[in-house]
């Protein structure tokens, strides 16, 4: 049994259209970066085409394997051949320039309007609102048929294990806005093939540039986190992590491991530093929270839970005592006991964000 995988590919394709409608640099970084392939980015590609064989009926349910399985069925709920859907449909947008295979189309022409999905098979989550993916696919399908639907229903079908989110997420549109959205693809396809290497904006549809690993933007912005430098990029301003890193070559991630003790070292100087002299624009000094401990002796405390009716023990933490007597008195009674037999101390001084955010 043989997967369907795509076979053509364009340099300004679907998958990409978030990257280079955002980023005129994208094109001249992609162009000299390394081709980065996963073996996460592998499975996926695998069951991919695996789901798509299995809509087209060339896979038995029973030969999946568990994660080939939940992508196929999820797929095969939405895309059925049998009501007219088509898989793997190549669309065409600038010869030999832009275009796109699109996972599953189905155009209904009583209700003049075009369903469009597109099957994801990684756990990070996409959602078909505003996806400049099906958008672009949805112009490629309007250039090949010479159709111009009144509506559009996007779909995008993704099989995220332990989720309880769908696996399917609709967002409907109309020409209106696909026709705005195709005004920005040969300008954003014009910039792309201008600019430099130096011409790139980070922005939040990085996701899984190939040029990642290679972008002036990103090598910018590691290198004033490593250094310490606070120019015009702050650490909240990177895209998250999790997902930076996998893009990464291993020598950047060595890189980066061997600048962490240096990292800290500063971070714990500076909380010092700012401790000392009263916080720093953003963060000021707070405390940490105490936790309550016993006023009397050991032996006294223990005297005088044994008369509330603890049994004897080895002394407790006040709120496992508080537990015990919660269960002989209820909660009220419980915690004003304890309150009687324990004192707060004061908490020690930490700096804290003046957004509290960073506060138990
Ligand atoms: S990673 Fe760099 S090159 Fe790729 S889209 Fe983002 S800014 Fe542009």
């Amino acid at each position: 049994m043989t997967p369907i995988v795509p076979t053509r590919h364009w340099r300004f394709g679907g998958s990409t259209a978030g990257q280079w409608l955002n980023c005129d640099g994208w094109l001249a970084t992609v162009l000299v970066a390394p081709k980065i392939e996963t073996q996460e980015m592998k499975e996926g590609t695998h069951n991919h085409a695996v789901a798509q064989a299995f809509v087209l009926g060339k896979y038995d349910l029973a030969a999946l394997s568990p994660s080939e399985y939940h992508h196929a069925v999820a797929w095969a709920e939405l895309v059925k051949p049998s009501e007219g859907w088509e898989v793997e449909v190549e669309c065409e947008l600038i010869e030999g320039v832009a275009g796109t295979t699109l996972d599953g189309v189905l155009y209904d022409e009583m209700l003049d309007t075009l369903h469009l999905a597109d099957l994801k098979t990684g756990d990070m989550r996409v959602f078909p609102f505003q996806n400049e993916q099906l958008l672009f696919g949805a112009v490629a399908w309007m250039k090949k048929s010479g159709i111009r639907p009144q509506r559009f229903q996007l779909y995008i079908v993704q099989a995220v294990a332990n989720d309880d989110q769908p696996a399917t997420h609709i967002w409907g549109c109309d020409l209106a806005t696909v026709e705005t959205f195709e005004a920005r693809i040969r300008p954003a396809i014009d910039r792309n093939h201008k600019a430099t290497r130096w011409e790139v904006n980070l922005h939040p549809k990085c996701g899984f540039c190939q040029g990642r690993a290679d972008c002036k933007g990103h090598q910018g912005a590691l290198q004033y986190v490593t250094s310490g430098a606070a120019v015009g990029v702050m650490i909240a301003d990177l895209p998250d992590p999790a997902r930076t890193v996998k893009t990464l070559t291993p020598e950047q991630i060595g890189k980066i491991l061997a600048v962490k003790k240096h990292v800290e070292a500063m971070f714990r100087s500076c909380e010092k530093l700012a401790l000392s002299i009263g916080g720093v624009p953003g963060f000021k000094v707070g405390a940490t929270k105490p936790r309550a401990v016993w006023k009397l002796s050991e032996e006294e405390t223990e005297a005088a839970l044994q008369e509330l009716g603890v049994p004897p023990f080895e002394l407790r933490s006040p709120p496992s005592a508080k537990k015990s007597l919660a269960e002989l008195y209820g909660k009220k009674k419980a915690a004003d006991a304890i309150a009687r037999l324990t004192l707060i101390p004061e908490g020690t001084p930490k700096i804290v964000s003046d957004s509290g955010d960073d506060e138990e």
